[in-house]
């Protein structure tokens, strides 16, 4: 058999790009297809900043997977030369015996990870930017800080390059079928339709994956989230610059936030981890531009707990969470599809684990034994498909 590659990527976003330059690192031949240009804005990768934790909120399973994501992350940085990752710090506010903070102490503790506790005058002391209960205490975590999610797809997928991957930018994959021990990739481009040979095949196709793979058992639910930044009033740019100005994760009036500093020309990146937001039935028509009913909830949230913000000075875009019923990551080799390798699924926390993830679906790919655990995170978790997969999530 003769393949056009021996690894195939579908999607060049967080986890596609990352997979192909940890394909092409390893030294295997490569070919990446993106619909649109890597580093787009039509996906879930856009918009400036993405949150980098180690305390990790979503629980110790993620833990080995950030520590190697952290690591690759800085090679990346050398490799490209760019800035991809800067520590700002990370405070996490909220009730001690609240979901976010037990489950972030509990992440700490047990990984004996670097953090102080403030209690809630502490805070305001040292952040008067939040405007806090008494009844809380801030954790602040120095592993925390901001990535650059354009500019770290865009250098994976230079660097991939200059490791040799091949990458068919404006082509889409229209259907992928396991044949002959690997799997024939239809795309169609500029130049027309083609079909390629793969030995293997990464789908990192973010919502789009079940569009591409509609018989995976984990049920995905893809919803509109919006990106929204708020400018800091008269005087009070400087206290939100990310030296004053941690990212953070602030539980409080029945809504868990996080944010992002004011850097490189925007402002504070704010935004509802769980506020009701709409289903998207074609990921290919989830606009950019957004309205400021969409934007309300969040508004009102700053005016309430960051009052150097302005609520009413946004600007604003729409993105989309891909999700599981239990927030857990798809990784690994679905068994409806001998020969593919799904990394998908990021449910709104997988950016700053992208690196690692697109090392373990490369290692898959390659029939190496992947760095971290991936038990957490099988497509096929869920056993056979549920029907109505919107109902089996709660939001
Ligand atoms: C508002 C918002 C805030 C977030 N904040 C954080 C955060 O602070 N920290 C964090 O870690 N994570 C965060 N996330 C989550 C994180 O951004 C996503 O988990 C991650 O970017 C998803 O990456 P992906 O590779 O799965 O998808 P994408 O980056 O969207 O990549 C999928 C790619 O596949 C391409 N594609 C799809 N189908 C095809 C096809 N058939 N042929 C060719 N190409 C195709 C698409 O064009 C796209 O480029 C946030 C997400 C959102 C929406």
């Amino acid at each position: 058999m003769t393949w056009d590659a021996q690894v195939g990527v579908v999607g060049l976003g967080a986890a596609g790009s990352a997979a192909l330059w940890r394909a092409a690192a390893r030294g295997a031949s490569v070919v990446g297809f993106e619909q649109h240009e890597p580093g787009h804005p039509h996906g879930s990768s856009h918009g400036h900043s993405r949150l980098f934790r180690t305390a990790l909120v979503e629980g110790p399973q993620y833990v080995d997977l950030v520590r190697h994501a952290h690591g690759l992350w800085r090679e990346l940085e050398r490799a490209s030369g760019r800035d991809l990752l800067t520590l700002t710090g990370g405070l996490f506010v909220g009730r001690p015996d609240g979901a976010m903070l037990t489950a972030t102490l509990d992440v700490v503790r047990a990984h004996d990870l670097p953090h102080e506790l403030l209690d809630a005058a502490q805070v305001r002391a040292r952040f008067p930017q939040h405007a806090v209960d008494d009844d809380v205490v801030g954790l602040l975590d120095p592993g925390t800080g901001v990535l650059r999610p354009e500019a770290a797809i865009v250098a994976a997928v230079e660097e991939a390059r200059r490791l040799g991957a091949r990458v068919r930018s404006h082509e889409r994959v229209v259907a992928v079928e396991p044949e002959g021990g690997g799997v024939v990739v239809h795309s169609d481009g500029p130049d027309g339709g083609r079909s390629w040979r793969v030995r293997r095949l990464v789908v990192a196709a973010g919502a789009w994956a079940d569009r591409l793979l509609p018989a995976l058992t984990v049920p995905h639910e893809v919803r509109r989230v919006l990106l929204t930044w708020f400018a800091p009033r008269p005087g009070q740019d400087a206290a939100h610059r990310p030296e004053r100005f941690p990212a953070f994760v602030h539980e409080a009036d029945g809504r868990l936030a996080w944010g992002a500093p004011a850097f490189e020309g925007r402002g504070v990146k704010v935004g509802l981890h769980d506020a009701p937001v709409p289903l998207v039935d074609d990921p290919s028509s989830n606009p950019i531009e957004a309205a400021p009913e969409e934007w309300r909830e969040v508004a009102a949230w700053v005016a309430h707990r960051l009052p150097g913000l302005d609520p009413a000075a946004v600007t604003a875009e729409g993105c989309m969470y891909t999700r599981t019923p239990d927030e857990a990551f798809s990784i690994g080799e679905p068994a409806a599809y001998p020969g593919v390798v799904l990394a998908a699924a990021c449910s709104g926390h997988g950016f700053k684990h992208a690196s690692a993830v697109g090392d373990a679906v490369a290692a898959l790919a390659l029939d190496e034994a992947p760095l971290v655990d991936l038990g957490a995170f099988s497509p096929d978790r869920f056993g056979p498909r549920a029907t109505g997969v919107g109902a089996t999530l709660a939001r």
